[in-house]
Formats: structure tokens, C-alpha cells, sequence
């Protein structure tokens, strides 16, 4: 560990601001997640503070791990008016993948003697896989309204209903999208890829309410024990990673027009008032749009999977939808005033504390519903933002467990074939294409999820309401 790494709380590690950093960066972990936590963490966590109009602090959340350009967990803010830059590996490759909760009212006991019915169900009706193709074709006309209007266009057109819209940030809308800035091969990978999971991490599940942690909260979101969730996490699949490595490769090109020394090539960034800086977040907000309609595409297609299996209309209002790669526009306090600023979420959500004006009503009082996948054989959890996050984290949390190892590693040790058949032992249902997508997958290759959450509560970035466990898992 390198000596500027100091200890503020068994919960936070205060990294020094040393040779090119031009802030200092916070780690919450406790020690044992901070000893299994790579080095490259601190590495790229010290390479973020280094960019051009970075503001405040830099912040790795308790989950995590190294990522492309940014550590995976990893929260930053830029000053535009300071020479502040975008990074398009900092947004993250899937740009906007993120976490949907549907609430379903049933109770697990009436789930149970459905639960094959269910799975095969959902497996046959929900596309996963590595370019997995989906029945929605979108002629170059509707690709521009998708990019433009996201969610919004998607119930427009049938998929899903508008009391969903409320439930999502911006209300499922992302404003100052581009959809010209989006490349032809970008919409090309798209084309047949609408209302589809992808690959590996991402996952449909189907999840019962295991444990009640803070019964007001609950109360506000519509979880009770035994209830049912369904949970879809998922992003804006070739058409984001097409734009994130379209515009990743003009920011490397154009670094030096800007005088940008870059600590790494995966930080290829832009000021975000240049031209190109302007052009990325345009795009970049477009796949936004895309991650947006595709839930909620898989969202309607989930409805019509249940009303097959029981025969009847299942309402499965959402809970909420929160994306965990993104960068926004936010006004912040930093020091005594408040600026408007870029902030970068790469696998961390957003979790907005009682009382923010961006919060739908209902939740106005408890916070936002952060949403916090585990891993397919343990433990997820549902938790609230929390009063004070603003100068903890920015108002963010963990977006998962995070991995403890990599996927090579994760290969070696499991075998995907026997995960499936241990799960299943323990009354979880797995359905998936790749049973080498599952070994990478393996509940053993993620941290401990109740650690992070411990760490992710007590430094004071969002409580925990309710944890689930999963039943049925259909994995990309
Ligand atoms: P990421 O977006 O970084 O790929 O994944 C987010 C988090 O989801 C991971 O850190 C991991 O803890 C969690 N996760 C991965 N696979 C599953 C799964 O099948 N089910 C659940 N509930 N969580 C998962
Ligand atoms: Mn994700
Ligand atoms: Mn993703």
C-alpha cells in the first residue's frame, strides 16, 4: 500500500494528493476489502485526480475493482468552467447500463409452484446472450427517436406504460441527446439488438424480500417480506460501446490539440467545452436513450412473460431504474459555493438523499432507491440515499458487490456446468446461454456484498432498506 494512503475511519482511506494528482482521492472500504482491493485501484483512482478541472475529491466506492481507464466504483467531477474534461472510458463502455426494480405484489409462496414455468418462461422471451438479437427492428427514422426521447419513446410505443416514466431518473428521458452524433456503425450493431441483455454480468432475476432493515423506507418503496421482485440489469449494448469507442479514439487523437497529458491512454478525455467534448456528450446521451428503452422494452416483455405464466395481467410497477455508468450535470456544493458540474459515475449509482428536488414524490422523505445487485448465488440489497452523502460521495453508493477477481481467473476456478447444479440445490433456478458466461459469473468471484453494504452505510453514503436473494436467474 503506498504510505499516502490515510486512515480517516475503519471505513475511509484519505489517498494524499502526490505527483501529478491535482486532488485527493477517498476510498471507503473496510480493511479487508481495502486488502483484497488491487493496487491498480489507488493507480487509476490517482490517474482520475490527475485530469484537467477535476474538482473536490475523487471517490472509490467500497465495490470497487479496475476498470478501464477509471477504477470500476469509481465517482469524479469536472469544472467546465476550469478546463474540466469528459472521458468516455470514464462514462464506461456500456454507457447507461444499470439497474431496474419491478415490484410484483405476489408473495414467493404463490411464485413457487411456478417457478420452472417461470423460467423457461422468461428464458424464451427475454434474448441474453453475446450479440443476442431481439424481434424489434428500427428503421433509421425510429433509431432517432429512440435516441432521442429513450424510455419515453418506448412507451410511446406501446412498450410499457407511462407511469413507469416517473420511476426513472429524468424520467426516463435524457436531455440534450444527439442522435446525428451517433456513427452508422454504431446504429449497424444496434439493429437487431433492441430489447436484449447481453452478455455475462447482466442478468434478469427474479428475487424475494428475505429481510426487512428499515421498515419506513420499505414502506414508501412497496417492499414487504416474502414479496416478489423482479430485477433487470442491463445497458445500451453495441450501440453504446460502438460510441464509446468511436469518441474514445478521436479523444486520444486530439489530446495534445488541447494539452491534455494524459496518465494513461484509457483516459482519453476531451475539454467538455470543446467541439469534441460537445459532440461526445451528445452522443453519449443518446445511448443513454438507448439503455433506457431497452429495460424498458425488456421491462414490457417481462410483463408478458408473467401474464402467460399465471394466466393473468401482472401490474409490476417500477420501483425505480437508475443507471451506474454515466456522466451528468449536476449543481454541487464545493467549498462555500455551489457549481454546476460534470460528474462521472463509472459502476456507481447515484443515490439522492431525502428531500432532493430530483426525487418523485413518494420518495421524497426516505431517499432514492439505490440499487445494488450481489451476485446470482448470494445476497442484493435495496437501500435509500442518505442526508449528508452530497459532500461524502456526491450523492453516490456502490452499484454492486464488485469483483474480486477477474473473469480468466473466475474460468479457472469454476465450472459453470456445476454452479448451475449447485444453485439450483439451493432453490435457485439458472437459465442461460454460456455456461462459461456463468463460471465468470460465479457467486465466489464477487466480494462479499454484506461488507460493502456494511462499509457503504456506516461511511454515511446510503442505509440499507431490504435484502433479496434470488430464484430465478436468466443470465446473458
Ligand atoms: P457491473 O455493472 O459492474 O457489471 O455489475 C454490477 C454488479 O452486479 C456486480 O458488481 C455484481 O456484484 C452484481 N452481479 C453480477 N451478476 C449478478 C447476478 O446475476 N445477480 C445479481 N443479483 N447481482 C449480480
Ligand atoms: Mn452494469
Ligand atoms: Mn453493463
Amino acid at each position: 500500500r503506498p504510505d499516502t494512503l490515510e486512515r480517516i475511519s475503519p471505513w475511509e482511506w484519505r489517498l494524499q494528493p502526490t505527483g501529478s494528482m491535482r486532488v485527493p482521492g477517498v476510498i471507503y472500504a473496510s480493511e479487508p476489502l481495502l486488502r483484497d482491493m488491487e493496487e491498480d485501484v489507488l493507480i487509476q483512482l490517482a490517474g482520475v485526480a490527475s485530469l484537467p478541472g477535476v474538482t473536490g475529491t475523487v471517490y472509490a466506492m467500497p465495490d470497487a475493482h479496475t476498470g478501464f481507464g477509471f477504477p470500476i466504483g469509481g465517482v469524479a467531477a469536472m469544472d467546465p468552467d476550469r478546463g474540466g474534461v469528459i472521458s468516455a472510458g470514464g462514462v464506461g463502455y456500456d454507457i447507461a447500463c444499470g439497474v431496474r426494480v419491478l415490484l410484483s405484489g405476489m408473495h414467493i409462496d404463490d411464485l413457487l409452484p411456478h417457478q420452472e414455468t417461470l423460467a423457461d418462461a422468461l428464458f424464451a422471451t427475454i434474448p441474453a446472450g453475446v450479440g443476442s438479437t431481439g424481434a424489434i427492428r428500427l428503421n433509421d427514422d425510429e433509431t432517432d427517436a429512440m435516441l432521442a426521447r429513450g424510455a419515453a419513446w418506448a412507451v410511446g410505443r406501446g412498450w410499457g406504460r407511462g407511469d413507469d416514466l416517473a420511476h426513472i431518473e429524468d424520467h426516463g428521458t435524457a436531455p440534450g441527446a444527439e442522435p446525428e452524433l451517433v456513427s452508422a456503425e454504431a446504429r449497424k450493431r444496434q439493429r437487431d439488438e433492441m430489447g436484449t441483455l447481453g452478455s455475462g454480468n447482466h442478468y434478469l432475476e427474479i428475487q424475494v424480500v428475505e429481510d426487512i432493515i428499515d421498515a419506513t423506507a420499505a414502506e414508501a418503496f412497496g417492499l414487504r417480506l416474502g414479496d416478489v421482485l423482479v430485477a433487470i440489469h442491463c445497458g445500451s449494448r453495441g450501440l453504446g460501446h460502438q460510441v464509446a469507442t468511436d469518441y474514445s479514439k478521436l479523444m486520444l487523437a486530439e489530446a495534445p490539440k488541447h494539452k491534455i497529458t494524459l496518465p494513461h491512454r484509457d483516459l482519453a478525455c476531451a475539454p467538455i467545452r470543446s467541439e469534441l467534448g460537445r459532440r461526445y456528450l451528445g452522443a453519449m446521451r443518446a445511448g443513454i436513450n438507448c439503455a433506457l428503452a431497452n429495460r424498458q422494452i425488456l421491462t414490457h416483455l417481462v410483463r408478458e412473460a408473467f401474464e402467460r405464466v399465471f394466466r393473468k395481467s401482472v401490474a409490476l410497477p417500477l420501483l425505480y431504474d437508475v443507471a451506474h455508468n454515466t456522466c451528468r450535470e449536476e449543481e454541487h456544493r464545493v467549498g462555500p459555493v455551489s457549481r454546476r458540474l460534470y460528474v462521472h459515475r463509472k459502476g456507481a449509482t447515484r443515490a439522492l438523499p431525502p428531500g432532493h428536488p430530483a426525487l418523485p414524490a413518494e420518495f421524497s422523505k426516505v431517499g432514492q432507491p439505490v440499487l445494488v445487485g450481489g451476485s446470482m448465488g448470494t445476497a442484493s440489497y435495496i437501500l435509500a440515499g442518505v442526508a449528508g452523502s452530497e459532500g461524502k460521495s456526491l450523492s453516490s453508493a456502490c452499484h454492486g458487490a464488485g469483483r474480486l477477481m477477474s473473469r480468466g481467473e473466475a474460468k479457472r476456478r469454476f465450472q459453470g456446468r456445476e454452479v448451475v447444479g449447485s444453485l439450483k440445490r439451493q432453490g435457485i433456478l439458472v437459465r442461460t446461454p454460456s455456461f462459461k458466461g456463468v463460471a465468470e459469473e460465479a457467486p465466489g468471484a464477487y466480494k462479499d456484498v454484506h461488507m460493502v453494504i456494511e462499509v457503504t452505510q456506516h461511511a454515511g453514503l446510503a442505509r440499507p432498506v431490504a435484502k433479496v436473494r434470488p430464484v430465478i436467474n436468466v443470465k446473458g
